[in-house]
C-alpha cells in the first residue's frame, strides 16, 4: 500500500473527525462568509507525482480552494433556486459516502428498499398516488428527461412503432405543447432526439401571467388532427412562480391523446401546505412528474425524483438487461428505470430530512420562505427606486429598476449586490425587461436576512455608476 494511503488508514478516525471540525467551522461561518466569490480562481497545480495525505490534502483545500466557496447553502444566497442542507440531511450525505451503497439493484443491501421508502413517502408529500413509481435521479433536467424519454416511447405505442428498438427515426414529426416551459425541457428534448424544434410554444394567459392558456393549447391540440402529443405543463415557473391548471390541461385528455408531463421542480412544494396545494391540484392526473429535492427540500446536490404512471414503458426505454433475457419484471431494479447504471443512494439524505423533520418540518419551511418573499416583495413595492415586475406569488420575487432597466443596469446592480457579499440574487428578463430574481428556498432563511437583502439592493440601486 502507498505510504500515505496506509497511514491514513491507520488514521482513519482522527482524519474524519478533522473533516468534520472543518466542516463545522465552514458551516457555522455561513451567515457571516461572503454569499457569493466574484473574484479570480488560483491558476491549476500540477498533478502531485507523491501524495500529501489526507491531513495535507485538507490543509491545501483549506488554504487554496475553501476561501473562494460561495456561502451558496446560506440564507441569503436567493439566485436561481437554491435550497441549502438541513442537518439531517447533511448527515445523511455524509453516511451516503460512508456507506458507498450502489443503488443499481436491490441485491445484497437493504439500500433499494429505503429507496423505495423514501420514494414512497415523497409520493404521498406531493399529494401523488399509488400508480406513480418513482426513482431518483441528479436534478430536474434529468427528471424532465427521463419523463419525456417515456413520452416518446407512449408516442411509439400509439403510433405502432417501437422507438426503443427503431430509434426516434420510426416515429415521425413530434408536437410537445407547453406555456412556459423551464429552458431543461428544450434541452431535454435534444438528448433524446427529438428536436429543440419540436417544442411549440402555447399562448400564456394575458395580464401579467406565465400559465399556459387552455383554450389556446386545446386549439393547438385540435389543429394537430387527432395526431398523438405529449404537453408539458408547468407548475411554478422560474421568473414569477405561475402554474398551469393541472385539471383543466388533464380534462383536455377526453378530447385530446396526449401524454401529460409536468415540471413541478420546485413548484411541487406547493402541496406541502394546504395554503398554497390548490396551485398543485391535478398533479396526480400526470402521466409523469419532475420534482427537484436539492431545491425546495433542502437536501444537498444532486437530488430530484421523477415519478411516473407507465413503469412498463420506462422499462422498455432504460432496461439494461441481455436482449434474450426478456424485460425485468415485476419490481425492476433501479439499473432499468434511469439513464445511470451504477448510482449514488441519493435517498438518504431525503430519508434523514423527513425522518427528521417529517410533513410538518418542511412545510414550515415552506411556508416561511413564502413568508419572507412577501415580505421582500412589500419592501421592494414601497422603494423609490424599484419596481416588482410581477406579484409575488409564491417563492421567488421578480423585480427591477423603477427608471430605465436596461441589461447593463440590471446586471451591474446584481454584480454589486453580489460583490457586497450580503446577498445574491440572478438576473433574468421577464416579459421583455431586464430584471432581477430572489428566490427563497432555503431553510435558515429569516426576517433578518430578507431586511439585509433589502437593505443591499436598495443601497445599490442608488449608486450613480449604475
Ligand atoms: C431548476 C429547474 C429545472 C432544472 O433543474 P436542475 O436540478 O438544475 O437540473 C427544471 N425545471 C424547473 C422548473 C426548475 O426550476
Amino acid at each position: 500500500m502507498d505510504p500515505a494511503l496506509s497511514d491514513d488508514l491507520d488514521r482513519l478516525p482522527e482524519l474524519l473527525q478533522a473533516a468534520r471540525d472543518f466542516a463545522v467551522q465552514e458551516v457555522s461561518g455561513l451567515d457571516n462568509r461572503p454569499v457569493a466569490r466574484l473574484g479570480k480562481a488560483p491558476a491549476p497545480d500540477p498533478l502531485p507525482d507523491g501524495g500529501a495525505g489526507t491531513e495535507g490534502a485538507l490543509a491545501r483545500f483549506a488554504d487554496r480552494w475553501a476561501p473562494g466557496f460561495s456561502g451558496s447553502a446560506g440564507p441569503r444566497y436567493l439566485g436561481f433556486v437554491t435550497g441549502g442542507a438541513t442537518p439531517a440531511s447533511l448527515a445523511g450525505d455524509w453516511l451516503t459516502s460512508a456507506y458507498d451503497q450502489n443503488v443499481s439493484g436491490a441485491a445484497g443491501s437493504f439500500a433499494s428498499a429505503l429507496e423505495h421508502e423514501t420514494l414512497g413517502w415523497l409520493r404521498e408529500l406531493f399529494g401523488l398516488g399509488e400508480e406513480h413509481h418513482g426513482a431518483f435521479v441528479s436534478g430536474a433536467t434529468v427528471s424532465n428527461t427521463v419523463g419525456l424519454a417515456v413520452a416518446r416511447e407512449w408516442l411509439g405505442e400509439r403510433r405502432g412503432v417501437s422507438v426503443t428498438d427503431d430509434g426516434v427515426g420510426a416515429l415521425g414529426p413530434v408536437d410537445v405543447l407547453s406555456g412556459s416551459p423551464h429552458s431543461s425541457v428544450t434541452k431535454a428534448l435534444s438528448v433524446l432526439g427529438l428536436g429543440r424544434g419540436s417544442l411549440r410554444r402555447v399562448p400564456v394567459l394575458p395580464g401579467n401571467r406565465e400559465a399556459v392558456d387552455v383554450e389556446r393549447l386545446d386549439a393547438a391540440l385540435d389543429a394537430l388532427d387527432g395526431r398523438p402529443a405529449v404537453v408539458v405543463a408547468n407548475a411554478g415557473t422560474v421568473n414569477t412562480v405561475d402554474f398551469d391548471d393541472l385539471r383543466a390541461v388533464a380534462a383536455l385528455r377526453e378530447r385530446h391523446d396526449f401524454w401529460l408531463h409536468v415540471d413541478a421542480a420546485f413548484g411541487g412544494f406547493a402541496a406541502l401546505s394546504p395554503e398554497f396545494s390548490s396551485l398543485v391540484a391535478g398533479l396526480d392526473e400526470a402521466d409523469s412528474v419532475c420534482v427537484d429535492l436539492h431545491k425546495w427540500l433542502n437536501v444537498p446536490y444532486d437530488a430530484a425524483v421523477q415519478f411516473t404512471r407507465r413503469r412498463d414503458l420506462q422499462v422498455r426505454v432504460f432496461h439494461n438487461a441481455s436482449p434474450y433475457l426478456g424485460l425485468p419484471g415485476g419490481d425492476p431494479d433501479f439499473l432499468h428505470l434511469t439513464p445511470e447504471n451504477s448510482r449514488r443512494l441519493r435517498a438518504l439524505p431525503a430519508w434523514f430530512s423527513l425522518a427528521a423533520y417529517g410533513r410538518e418540518g418542511h412545510r414550515e419551511i415552506v411556508e416561511r420562505n413564502v413568508a419572507l418573499a412577501r415580505r421582500l416583495g412589500e419592501r421592494i413595492a414601497r422603494a423609490p427606486g424599484l419596481r416588482l415586475l410581477a406579484p409575488v406569488r409564491l417563492n421567488v420575487v421578480c423585480f427591477t429598476l423603477a427608471d430605465d432597466p436596461t441589461e447593463r443596469r440590471v446586471h451591474s446592480l446584481a454584480d454589486a449586490v453580489g460583490a457586497s457579499g450580503e446577498a445574491f440574487v440572478t438576473p433574468t428578463c421577464y416579459d421583455g425587461t431586464h430584471g432581477l430574481r430572489a428566490a427563497f428556498s432555503n431553510w435558515r432563511t429569516s426576517e433578518a436576512d430578507t431586511d439585509r437583502v433589502f437593505a443591499a439592493v436598495e443601497r445599490h440601486c442608488a449608486e450613480p455608476r449604475l
